[in-house]
């Protein structure tokens, strides 16, 4: 096999077969270690870049195009896929001006089957536990890893058992793990608390977590950045901007872009920075303090796919800044809305958390850590009609503590014409511009 489980700390192998999702040994966490030098076909620019625009499965996904640096070995007729990624990559001028650089791009992944970038690890983790034979998943989940494992599960004939806490769930997320037929349970307990249920629950009954602790699920991720560096031509970013909840992104893009370097189809490492809620800003914390003493917070922000205290990913997430020479920046609930209003203004719409990658990049480069002329390429990680409750309340100035800066205010008349034609003359607002020329 091309492929073995590996522990990020003391380098243990294990067998890709064995169901374990930390070090037996040290408890650390682990990777799935592929022999690069062992593909069965050489792997470059050129493998890939035929396969664009392929038809067919596997290769018509986002996901499988990238086999080779995924999952090597799995047979095509095992794989469990929705076509997933595939996302656009949005060149966004006046974005762009917001954060204050000249050249920001935007990868879109809340263009996805389920509308996040969970399915490009769901496609990945559930195919695993499809081989694995594997009747149940779990996860605990502050959305949209339910919505996405509910659809994959679904898909493969396996039952989904969501971990939900109950408060707090966007209506959107809520709405597809009932939908695609999950296991829905609402606990009354925060995401972190959930998470360590998960684990216990699933070892009593021999259930398969996908959570990103499971590291077939970064796997799949990693080709949000294999994806996007096609779309760049291969011509590294300076810059890459994510939100960080439970770090799993993060943590794949790091291993993604250091097999991309090694594998030389990228030049150069771009730098990461991981974008964090200031009421749920563990990493950033710990980052801020030198890495030296842990400490978990209880989380609390709009952004609730990020309010998450104590992420899993943790070490891959510190190895992944050391890797790239990191950053890690908090934003405010206020700066993330105000930043989703602009990505939404402009018609390409997003839910609060990937909001985070522009707001935290106008914040870097206020501080002088992101240059005007750097290339920036941030990631949209969830679809606009997820939180349908926050954007609404943005607009209708009902949410606590925010200032609706970006406001586009309802307008309401009685059904008549004259009421209206004043309603409509001059333009209440000035018609919105078109993004395209720059
Ligand atoms: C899961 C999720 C995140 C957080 O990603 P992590 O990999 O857990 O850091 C951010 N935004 C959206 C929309 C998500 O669904
Ligand atoms: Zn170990």
């Amino acid at each position: 096999m091309p492929s073995s489980l590996q522990c990020i700390d003391c380098a243990q192998q294990y067998p890709l077969m064995r169901v374990i999702y930390a070090c037996e040994r040290c408890g650390g966490l682990l990777d799935v270690a592929h022999d690069f030098d062992k593909s069965a076909k050489p792997i470059t620019r050129s493998l890939f870049d035929e396969r664009l625009g392929a038809l067919d499965p596997p290769y018509s996904s986002g996901v499988w195009r990238f086999k080779e640096i995924v999952y090597p070995d799995i047979e095509d007729a095992q794989i469990v896929s929705r076509g997933e990624g595939n996302t656009n990559l949005y060149p966004l001028p006046r974005v762009a001006a917001y954060a204050g650089v000249d050249t920001l791009l935007l990868k879109h992944e809340g263009e996805n089957p389920t509308g996040s970038f969970k399915d490009r690890g769901m496609t990945s983790g559930v195919t695993h536990a499809r081989r694995l034979g594997m009747q149940r998943v779990a996860c605990a989940s502050t959305g949209n890893t339910s919505a996405s494992m509910a659809s994959y599960a679904a898909m493969a004939g396996m039952q989904g058992i969501i971990f939900l806490q109950n408060t707090a769930i966007a209506l959107g997320k809520l709405a597809q793990g009932i939908a695609y037929g999950g296991t829905c349970l609402q606990i009354n307990a925060d995401f972190d608390r959930n998470m360590a249920l998960v684990r216990q629950v699933a070892e009593r009954l021999g259930i398969y977590v996908l959570n990103s602790i499971n590291p077939f699920r970064l796997e799949g991720q990693k080709t949000i950045l294999f994806e996007a560096l096609q779309q760049m031509r291969w011509q590294a970013p300076d810059w890459i901007v994510v939100p960080g909840g439970n770090l799993g992104n993060s943590s794949a893009f790091g291993k993604a872009l250091l097999e991309m370097h090694q594998l030389g189809l990228i030049d150069r490492l771009p730098r990461l920075a991981i974008v964090q809620a200031e009421g749920a800003n563990p990493l950033y914390r710990h980052y801020a303090g030198g890495f030296r003493d842990f400490q978990p917070v209880k989380a609390e922000t709009i952004a609730t796919a990020i309010k998450i205290g104590d992420p899993v990913n943790l070490q891959k997430a510190i190895r992944a800044l050391e890797w790239t020479g990191g950053v890690v920046e908090q934003v405010s609930d206020q700066q993330i809305m105000d930043a989703k209003a602009l990505i939404d203004g402009i018609g390409i719409g997003c839910e609060p958390a990937s909001a985070c990658s522009v707001a935290g990049a106008r914040k870097l480069v206020e501080r002088g850590i992101i240059k005007r002329g750097d290339t920036v390429l941030g990631v949209l990680t969830g679809h606009v009609l997820k939180d349908p409750q926050a954007t609404i309340g943005y607009h209708a100035d009902e949410l606590p503590g925010i200032t609706p800066t970006l406001r586009n205010p309802m307008l309401s008349a009685e059904a008549d014409l004259e009421q209206i034609v004043e309603l409509l003359s001059p333009h209440p607002k000035p018609l919105p511009q078109n993004e395209g020329g720059a």
